[in-house]
């Protein structure tokens, strides 16, 4: 509904994030949209500012391989897909995504709040002798 109404003033502002992926990865049988594990998702957008978005998971029945975008869990254990960077977003945790143009824009800053301040502080030393 919401989709619908942003569509009308010509902005569509839904975001679905789902796998790509028809088949499973390992036994290659087809895999099943779980559509009552549709679950809410934050995504951070640089030009939209944040809403609210969709993400869909699939399955597989025989293998119990969970797909998500960007990501599958299998044995509750989450593995990044290879190509996940290169996906228009990426899901950060179960409930936020943030676009790609975002994260390069904050690429720095993220670099900074992933190490302790005096590492930052003495590589920006070593980077200015
Ligand atoms: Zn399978």
């Amino acid at each position: 509904m919401f989709n619908d109404f942003t569509v009308s003033f010509g902005h569509p502002l839904a975001t679905g994030l789902i796998s790509p992926r028809q088949v499973c990865r390992k036994c290659m049988k087809a895999l099943t949209v779980l559509e009552k594990k549709v679950h809410v998702v934050t995504i951070y957008h640089s030009e939209r500012g944040s809403y609210l978005g969709s993400r869909v998971t699939k399955f597989c029945w025989k293998c119990k391989i969970y797909e998500h975008y960007g990501f599958w869990t299998e044995n509750s254990i989450k593995h990044l897909d290879i190509s996940c960077l290169d996906n228009e977003f990426f899901i950060s945790s179960e409930d936020t995504a943030f676009h790609m143009s975002l994260m390069r824009q904050c690429a720095s800053l993220l670099v900074v709040g992933a190490v302790s301040y005096i590492c930052y502080f003495i590589q920006s030393e070593l980077w200015l002798h």
